[in-house]
């Protein structure tokens, strides 16, 4: 089956128009017409082969809601015309350790939305950005909210589950002292989500700009982490912090204001290394410092659940398909709030 979408074919070129082709749907497969596809940062990373690896045509997305066109035979779990999504994975071994425990975000053989190997054309998977996919239906989420609020939900796929995910992990809760580093796509959804999750959320970023808008998306507290007094006024206090920027930054800025056994975790995944921290800010206070990528495919369906429930979105700005390449500029300035989703319908123009 072709379809439209919109790729690069080479990381120094603008995404572009393209026509590719989607497989057949198999016996567990679901095939979804696209309405909506968020742009995450990875997406910019990735087209830009900032990661190294990158194959060409790329077509990147993995922020994925729409409706479902098709089921294959042994389907059950879903019908034409239900509210669907996908996020960062389409399959998995389906049987290691991780896979058996839900995380199939941590299996090896994870394969990504886009850039994963596959058997499919041409060889590897082709994201969001585009009119229609086929995944098989293990790694189909089901959307709760109201259809009025699709677009928003697309954010949800990867920029909610990758800070769901670790402030879970890490306990944010009523009584824990939550920092949130940078409000850029995931960095809103991690002041959100801690702040429903009942934590004192305090919201660091370099843009004095964002500083009521960081209010109103449910921080306590903003701290312009330019600002050293600012920044001295929270030393030793956080139990723990999610770092969500996409730039390498100084670490030890952040580790010196955890109190003893703080975490910071990384989400943010910079092309290129932080300066290494200072080993006296881990020794001192016991600190550690530690990674989270995405979520396991029934933690990603609990997260939907918890925002259809709280009502939970994104705060989004829509654009054509022909405006990608700008909405990538305007990212990479911050000048974003908080992010931007494509009209898969504007695919067709
Ligand atoms: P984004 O919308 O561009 O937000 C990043 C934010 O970081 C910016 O809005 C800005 O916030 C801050 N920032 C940017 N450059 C900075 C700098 N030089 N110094 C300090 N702060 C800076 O990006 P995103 O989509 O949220 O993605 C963030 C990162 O997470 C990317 O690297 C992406 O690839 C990665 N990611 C990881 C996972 C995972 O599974 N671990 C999943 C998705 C994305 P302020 O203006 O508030 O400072
Ligand atoms: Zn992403």
């Amino acid at each position: 089956m072709l379809v439209k979408a919109y790729g690069a074919h080479a990381s120094d070129q603008p995404l572009e128009s393209l026509q590719i082709t989607r497989r057949a749907t198999g016996a567990h497969d679901v095939q979804i017409d696209i309405a909506f596809c968020g742009i995450c940062h990875s997406d910019l990373h990735q087209v830009r082969s900032e990661w190294e690896g990158t194959q060409y045509p790329c077509v990147p997305g993995h922020e994925i809601v729409g409706r479902v066109a098709a089921v294959g035979a042994h389907v059950q779990g879903f019908k034409p015309g239900d509210l669907v999504g996908v996020g960062c994975i389409v399959d998995s071994c389906g049987h290691c350790a991780e896979c058996a425990d839900g995380l199939e975000n941590y299996c090896d053989a994870m394969v990504g939305t886009y850039n994963g190997p596959t058997a499919d054309e041409p060889g590897w998977t082709l994201g969001g950005y585009s009119q229609k996919i086929v995944v098989h239906e293990r790694y189909v989420l089901r959307i709760r909210h109201p259809a009025e609020q699709l677009a928003a939900v697309a954010p949800l796929l990867c920029a909610g589950i990758t800070t769901y995910s670790p402030l879970r992990h890490w306990n944010a809760g009523p009584g824990k002292k939550v920092g949130v580093v940078g409000v850029g796509g995931l960095g809103h959804m991690g002041i959100k989500l801690a702040h429903a999750m009942g934590a004192h959320v305090v919201a660091f970023t370099t843009s004095d700009g964002k500083r009521a808008a960081a209010r109103e998306l449910g921080a306590d507290e903003v701290v312009v982490s330019r600002n050293a007094d600012d920044m001295a006024a929270h030393l030793q206090s956080f139990d723990f912090i999610l770092n969500t920027v996409a730039a390498p930054h100084d670490l030890d800025a952040f580790l010196a204001l955890l109190k003893r056994d703080g975490t910071m975790t990384l989400v943010g995944a910079p092309a290129t290394p932080h300066p290494s921290p200072n080993v006296f800010n881990f020794i001192m206070k016991r600190r550690s410092l530690a990674g989270s990528m995405i979520g396991g495919i029934p933690e990603t369906q609990e997260m939907l659940d918890f925002c259809a429930e709280h009502g939970i979105v994104a705060d989004i700005e829509m654009v054509r398909a022909d405006e990608i390449n700008a909405a990538y500029e305007r990212m990479l300035k911050g000048d974003v709030k908080y992010r931007f989703v494509i009209d898969n319908a504007t695919l067709n123009g």
